[in-house]
């Protein structure tokens, strides 16, 4: 089998039907480019900046990150490469960066939170990232946002960074696509008014499941509230895919769900237009993606949204529906 997967490298990733659609890496450090080359990424969907800091003794420099983003972004060849900005908080602590002891570090103090509070640590980043654009196709996501006000906050501060740059160098940034996650359960409602405002969703579902079910995703006694396939959070999930078209933006996924076997069709069915996932992943989804015909899954998701209560029913149809 992975003989046959090996043959997909170089090629599209397609339905059964002929509709194309791209399956992306995630990766956490530049290096990680090279193995998502290796497994036919048609980009990186999530480059996660948080090692920059956290392999680190000091807050990494504006030059620091630049260096690291064009490596990455060159290293892809003309493929997009979308980097979340800085996600820590209470759980991941730095040295350098001494934060107050929470209870609830989930619910707390943590990445786009800080981040607009701190522009002496934002700016830099949003500055590298803006540099590193001129290198390649790339996108900047804000983790975490949970509302428009802070959407706009960090776009104005990201407008200041442009401004800034074109001073000295005219047109600079000028095709950075800027995006958010979609994690927080509020902006997944309100995703209609968010869709307005970025050119692309990234969902992560891995906190958007955590904060819908109220379960944490570190602890094993509560592991069993993990349900993609949930048919309430699948119907969630196309609202965010819905809105998205509906004002022009690009629909992405990046948390784990992007690679699962039995989510796949219901996304396509959803019309999700990237796929994010361990490189190791690629290859076997873009197998999948080939036999299945996206009007079929269109049905699919109606009959697992309309049909089934509960995330047991949605998987018995998902296998039926892949044999
Ligand atoms: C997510 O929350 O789904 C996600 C992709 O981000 P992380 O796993 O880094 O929180
Ligand atoms: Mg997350």
């Amino acid at each position: 089998q992975r003989a046959q997967w090996a043959k997909l490298v170089d090629a599209p990733s397609v339905s059964k039907d002929g509709k194309e659609f791209e399956i992306a890496a995630n990766i956490g450090t530049p290096d990680d480019v090279a193995d998502a080359v290796k497994q036919g990424a048609d980009g990186v969907g999530l480059f996660r900046s948080e090692f920059l800091y956290m392999g680190s003794d000091h807050l990494p420099s504006e030059d620091e990150q630049f260096e690291a983003y064009k490596k990455a972004v060159v290293g892809m060849n003309g493929k997009p490469v979308v980097v979340r900005t800085l996600d820590i908080g209470g759980d991941k602590p730095l040295d350098y960066l001494p934060l107050p002891e929470e209870l609830n570090p989930f619910l707390g103090y943590r990445a786009i939170r800080i981040c607009l509070e701190r522009p002496d640590i934002f700016k830099p980043q949003l500055r590298a990232l803006i540099r590193a654009s001129e290198f390649g196709p790339l996108g900047i996501m804000f983790p975490m946002i949970g509302t428009v006000a802070e959407l706009r906050a960090a776009k104005a501060i990201y407008n200041e960074c442009l401004t800034e740059l074109q001073a000295s160098h005219p047109g600079i940034g000028k095709n950075v696509q800027l995006g958010m996650m979609i994690e927080v359960p509020l902006a997944a409602i309100n995703a209609d008014n968010l869709a307005k405002e970025v050119d692309f969703f990234s969902i992560g579902t891995n906190d958007l499941i955590q904060y819908n079910f109220a379960a944490d995703r570190g602890n094993d006694k509560v592991s069993y509230l993990y349900q993609p396939l949930n048919p309430a959070f699948l119907s969630l999930i196309k609202h965010v895919i819905d809105s998205a078209h509906r004002h022009g933006a690009k629909a992405a996924m990046c948390g784990e769900m992007a690679g699962d076997k039995y989510a796949l069709p219901l996304l396509m069915g959803m019309g999700l237009d990237e796929y994010s996932m361990s490189a190791t992943s690629i290859l076997r989804t873009r197998s999948t993606m080939k036999d299945l015909d996206t009007a079929e899954c269109a049905k699919l998701v109606d009959k697992a949204i309309n049909e089934c209560a509960t995330d047991e029913e949605v998987k018995a149809l998902v296998e039926k529906e892949l044999g």
